[in-house]
């Protein structure tokens, strides 16, 4: 590293005289640092970018002599590995033109704020998504929001598989689409709609009705991650899972029961997968007492949605893809998140903690 700077969205805040916070407010990213005599402090006041690795050394050890240069480099490899320093001096990172650059700043601020891993360059996050190929199944309300935020978030490849037409129906929430395409294959108008939001990353589309495993395990085959935003057929995510765990790659589901937003995000190998969850769920629900629904309602609608439920289940599994792809930032893998619309407060994790060695497709 040559000019060691903490990131400007990780400001330090000194609070009273023995206690500095680096990080910001953010739970998961901020950190609480004990720092009586004050030397901590001095050294993120040296950490700008200004000095090289040995300037800043010397200069601490100059203004506190109790502390030796293994402190000071000890402490600042401790800052780097905890991701709250980057390198003003950091090598251009090749291969991004100055439109692109201009046109991801934001995001590139955002994801050097959550990434707490150390990079080579600020930018390395916005190489990965320029390198990764993504595929969504379903462009539904879930799938258009999400396939609409990976494509303006630079994923280099966003395939659209989807068999129908737009319906008047679907206007409430399918927001690639207006009055002007009703009738037309969703692939085609959401490819359109995409390519315009950003013409420097590859949109394609298939009009197709992804109705067996061979299907999926093809489109596994060919993409970095398998976004899956279809209900149907009913054995969708269980196919999914299958052909993910069969050809080793990550996917993502967001979907909605009313106002219950879920996702699920999984990476084949790193813990249970989404069959494992779903024989613990079987076992879980023959230990209760039986359940009779009333005849007079008959089912639950499926289809109860509007373009926020649809909308924040599409965001939740871009982001769950993004992070994928990138690392950043860290999720929890091999599990379900969920949020309440009605409570906006119930958010809930749910996973194995290992997979089931009865599992039908990876025990
Ligand atoms: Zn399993």
């Amino acid at each position: 590293m040559q000019r060691p700077m903490i990131k400007p969205e990780h400001l330090p805040v000194r609070h009273g005289g023995d206690r500095v916070r680096i990080g910001g407010v953010v739970r998961g990213i901020a950190a609480d640092i004990s720092d009586p005599d004050g030397w901590v402090w001095a050294l993120l006041e040296l950490l700008d970018g200004s000095r090289t690795p040995d300037q800043v050394v010397a200069d601490l050890v100059r203004r506190h002599p109790v502390r030796t240069d293994a402190d000071v480099r000890a402490a600042v490899a401790d800052l780097v590995e905890a991701g709250y320093v980057e390198d003003a001096g950091e090598p251009d990172p090749g291969g991004l033109s100055a439109g692109e650059r201009e046109r991801y700043r934001r995001s590139r601020a955002l994801f050097r704020w959550m990434d707490r891993t150390p990079r080579r360059t600020s930018w390395d996050t916005q190489l990965l998504l320029r390198g990764a190929r993504v595929v969504v199944i379903g462009i539904g309300g879930v799938g258009c929001t999400a396939a609409q935020t990976l494509v303006v978030s630079g994923v280099g490849h966003v395939h659209c598989v989807e068999p129908d037409v737009v319906e008047l129906s679907n206007l409430n929430r399918q927001v690639l689409f207006t009055e002007r395409d009703l009738g037309r294959p969703k692939a085609e108008a959401a490819v359109e709609r995409l390519q315009e939001h950003n013409s420097e990353v590859q949109v394609t589309g298939a009009r197709l009705h992804v109705d067996d495993r061979v299907a999926l395990r093809t489109l596994a085959t060919g993409f970095d991650v398998v976004l899956l935003a279809a209900d149907q057929p009913q054995e969708i995510r269980s196919w999914t899972n299958q052909a993910c765990v069969a050809t080793g790659t990550a996917w993502v589901h967001g979907g909605y029961h009313g106002p219950q937003v879920s996702c699920g995000v999984y990476r084949p190998g790193a813990g249970p997968c989404y069959d494992c969850a779903r024989v613990a769920e079987r076992e879980r629900r023959a230990g209760l007492p039986r359940q009779t629904f009333s005849a007079a309602v008959g089912e639950v609608p499926s289809h109860a949605a509007n373009a926020v439920s649809a909308g924040i289940a599409g965001q939740l599994a871009a982001h769950a893809t993004l992070s994928l792809i990138t690392g950043v930032p860290a999720l929890r893998t091999n599990c379900e998140f969920g949020f309440n619309l009605v409570t906006l407060q119930d958010s809930f994790a749910l996973g194995l903690e290992a997979p089931r060695p009865d599992c039908p497709t990876c025990g």
